[in-house]
């Protein structure tokens, strides 16, 4: 018997292995195998198939040894895969990679695991040390190879074993499970102490080691107070050490108990899904979508900001999980899980989890397992929730349906997650529900098609209207370099007057997105990108965007040496600084990239301003996105301008989006809410939208031009971008792949060109963008076409080294 064997990689297809007999009975589909690729490289690859016939023309190796005893993944989730790397373009080794949690993939190269526990900062490291402790602190684990290329040395060993002493990073060499079970240590007074009397009798009888007996009562206080102790909360309550400790216990006054913590297991508290009932209008939403669901697998929720989508969403999910099916809540980002899971536990308490890629590798193997099993009947994530192993999933909610960030970038598999779900539902037999404030051109479309079931939810739970839109117009502005116009800082000052607070929105980080000389107009550029640096001033640099370098603040003119330089336009970073010179005594807080680092700070500036220990958040497309604030009730979109200045057939599409979604954080409970919009587009179609409110003159504006122009949802779009660090040979190659095409194919092709930011890490970019109209057959003619001659490119001796990246409908 042979099986053909899935590997986390991206090779061109999935290869065969043998099965030994003895390895024959226990072998199923969906199991993970050991197989060695090449003369020395281990991989735990998934089987797909099982074959009895023998493959033509090699002999395969045979397979080592079977990792599991029963299959990680179902069969179903392996048709996704295949349809996935069908449609996007990539191997299903690629989306396994992506669709598996790391410590279920297992090779001879993927060895180096951060130790969580471990203190970096309290360690004495070398130079070389440190490198390779701060690049596993960002990435968790490192391979050999990695570490390599990091320290660009032969002998890297010395290193890692150093690494291993001082208890900052572990090895797996083996091919069993990385997954670590986690144990606590509890405390316990041996029962020789049990009995009052006992106790009070050792108490009085202590003579000698104050510390230790005040370790001993501080144990015996908290036993009273939380009923068990733990080890560590003692520690760190009592201040005493690990001696003091240890000499209690080999006294025989307490006693240790490792204990297995089940990480998921914190909260086993019911929820209570009758918290709120449906408003009307949103019983109106949940009867219609029930009744439509049987006719629809796709229905769209499209709901006003703040009318109580969420509440519908519950209710559905209810109804799934009283049927004992499983529900998957979808968000666009990670960051909006946090908020989104406290206001779910309030009704499914225990029965739901989170899960994403930011979550540390043990946990995500725990909810994997539990998710299997159908014990976690909810779960709330991010795009890669979509691959976990559903045991019966009846439902999947996509909130802000809209967001780009469904689209997976970088790497490969490129995928809208969206999409994605909506093939998988059909494939599963689930049903899929759209929400959003503002549908993306495509779903409204369908929805209008009769394709999508729809649902308008139009006014708000609170029965305030939408906000009132205020468009300042910054070109009758006395002060043209004021970044905030005097209308908008007095609307700011009153409204914190009140009580109330206030989101300042700008879709640019740092403080001067470029700095220009006032002499030659130079303006310094990064080194590896065509991009002009930004000013960070609070950490005192220069910062490249696309790449992340960072450079010193140039003070000196490279072109004419003059030293003056003006600083263009502006950042959420500025508009802080500007913010408190004019109103000194508010409490600011900046919400981006450059702020918040780890998934814990989002949170904790959203709880602070929940808490309204901040007047006014100043931030990016973060403060953006669905959160829901109580008392908010002034939004202030401080360059509008920028949003409108795209060279991309979706600019009024996002910039539409972008807007009503950020004035939906205004007013969502009590009083209408006021947004003020600075800008100088006044005449711009979509601000009269946006004041409005209205969306359907929006659409029809916007599918309109799409129709004019064929772009989708009349069309699909295919990018292939061609990459090298010679710009002529990037440029040549897309020449020649273009000119091999056949004819009706290249037709339709437009390009080649270079992107805006036509280079990036010292690749010089070159762009074909394929526009298929949306005839049956079509698409598959044009991939089938395009990856045949993607091949030949990598193996033409000019243009193999030049990389190439198919992006299937590009964001
Ligand atoms: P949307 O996602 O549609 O913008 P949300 O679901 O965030 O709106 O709801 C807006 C606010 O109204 C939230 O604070 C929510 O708790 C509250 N809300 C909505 N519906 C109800 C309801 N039926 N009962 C109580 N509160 C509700
Ligand atoms: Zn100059
Ligand atoms: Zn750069």
């Amino acid at each position: 018997m042979y099986a053909e064997i899935i590997i986390p990689l991206a090779l061109p297809k999935n290869y065969t292995w043998g099965i030994p007999t003895e390895l024959a009975e226990g072998v199923m589909i969906g199991m993970r195998v050991e197989v060695m690729l090449g003369p020395n490289k281990r991989y735990a690859g998934i089987i797909k198939q099982i074959l009895t016939e023998k493959p033509d023309g090699f002999n395969p190796k045979p397979i080592l040894g079977v990792l599991d005893e029963t299959p990680i993944v179902y069969p179903a989730q392996l048709q996704l895969w295949e349809w996935m790397a069908s449609y996007y373009m990539c191997t299903e080794g690629e989306v396994m990679q992506a669709a598996v949690p790391s410590h279920l993939k297992i090779s001879s190269e993927s060895v180096f695991i951060l130790n969580e526990e471990a203190n970096i900062d309290g360690q004495h490291l070398s130079d070389t040390e440190y490198i390779v402790s701060e690049a596993l602190q960002i990435k968790k684990q490192l391979s050999l190879v990695e570490i390599q290329k990091l320290l660009d040395k032969k002998s890297v060993y010395p290193i890692i074993n150093k690494l291993i002493q001082k208890g900052i990073c572990s090895v797996e060499e083996t091919m069993h499970d990385k997954y670590t079970i986690k144990v606590e240590n509890l405390l316990h007074l041996h029962p020789d102490y049990h009995s009052e009397a006992a106790l009070e009798q050792l108490l009085n009888d202590w003579t000698r080691a104050p510390k230790q007996l005040a370790l001993l009562l501080s144990f015996l206080h908290l036993q009273k107070t939380e009923g068990h102790v733990q080890q560590k909360a003692l520690l760190e309550k009592s201040d005493a050490s690990h001696a003091q400790l240890k000499a209690l216990i080999d006294k025989g006054i307490l006693v240790v108990e490792k204990r297995k913590i089940d990480r998921l297991a914190v909260d086993a508290s019911m929820g209570n899904a009758n918290l709120h009932q449906l408003s009307a209008a949103q019983q109106l939403a949940y009867d219609s979508i029930v009744e439509q669901m049987k006719t629809h697998s796709v229905n769209v929720l499209h709901g006003i900001t703040g009318s109580g989508k969420t509440q519908v969403y519950a209710a559905l999910i209810e109804q799934a999980i009283q049927s004992n099916q499983q529900a998957l809540y979808m968000l666009p980002e990670i960051a909006l899980t946090a908020q989104m899971i406290r206001r779910l536990k309030q009704y499914f308490g225990g029965k739901i989890a989170i899960y994403h890629s930011k979550f540390n590798p043990n946990e995500r193997v725990e909810i994997w397992n539990k998710v299997k099993s159908g014990e976690i009947k909810i779960v709330l994530g991010a795009r890669s929730a979509l691959f976990l192993p559903y045991k019966n999933l009846s439902l999947i909610i996509i909130d802000e349906e809209h967001d780009a960030s469904y689209k997976q970038q970088d790497p490969a598999p490129r995928y809208q997650a969206r999409d994605t779900a909506i093939y998988y539902a059909n494939q599963l037999g689930a049903k899929v529900v759209l929400g959003s404030a503002t549908p993306s051109v495509e779903t409204y479309y369908n929805a209008m098609q009769k394709k999508f079931g729809y649902y308008h939810l139009k006014e708000r739970f609170s029965e305030g209207a939408l906000p009132q839109m205020f468009i300042l117009d910054t070109k009758k502005q006395n002060d043209q370099s004021a970044i905030l116009t005097p209308e908008l800082l007095e609307a700011i000052r009153a409204t914190v007057a009140k009580n109330k607070q206030v989101i300042l929105f700008q879709n640019k980080r740092g403080y001067a997105p470029y700095l220009i000389c006032e002499t030659c107009g130079w303006i310094p550029h990064c080194k590896q990108c065509d991009v002009s640096l930004t000013l960070h001033k609070g950490k005192n640099l220069l910062s490249c965007h696309y790449c992340g370098a960072a450079y010193p603040v140039v003070h000196t003119c490279e072109a004419c040496g003059k030293q003056s330089f003006k600083q263009k336009s502006f950042g959420t970073e500025q508009i802080e600084e500007k913010l408190a010179l004019a109103l000194p005594t508010l409490r600011i807080a900046r919400m981006d990239l450059d702020n918040v680092k780890g998934k814990n700070e989002h949170d904790q500036l959203i709880q602070q301003f929940e808490r309204r220990a901040i007047d006014v958040l100043v931030g990016t497309q973060m403060v953006v996105k669905g959160l829901d604030f109580e008392h908010v009730d002034l939004v202030g979109i401080v360059d509008a301008d920028s949003l409108l200045n795209f060279n991309q057939y979706r600019v009024n599409e996002r910039a539409f989006q972008m807007m009503e979604q950020v004035s939906g954080r205004a007013g969502r409970k009590n009083d209408q809410g006021k947004v003020i919009v600075q800008l100088s587009q006044t005449n711009h179609p979509v601000i009269g939208f946006v004041k409005d409110h209205d969306y359907s003159a929006f659409y029809e504006f916007e599918i309109n031009n799409r129709k004019h122009f064929a772009y989708p949802p009349f069309s699909r779009l295919m990018s292939i971008l061609l990459k090298h660090k010679e710009n002529h040979i990037a440029e040549e190659a897309a020449n020649h792949f273009l000119k091999s095409l056949d004819p009706m194919i290249q037709k339709t092709v437009m390009g080649p060109a270079q992107p805006i930011i036509n280079r990036i890490r010292n690749k010089y970019i070159w762009e074909l963008c394929v526009k298929i109209t949306k005839q049956p057959k079509q698409l598959q003619i044009a991939k089938k076409q395009l990856l045949h001659f993607i091949r030949l490119i990598e193996v033409h001796p000019r243009y193999k080294s030049v990389q190439i990246i198919i992006d299937i409908d590009p964001n």
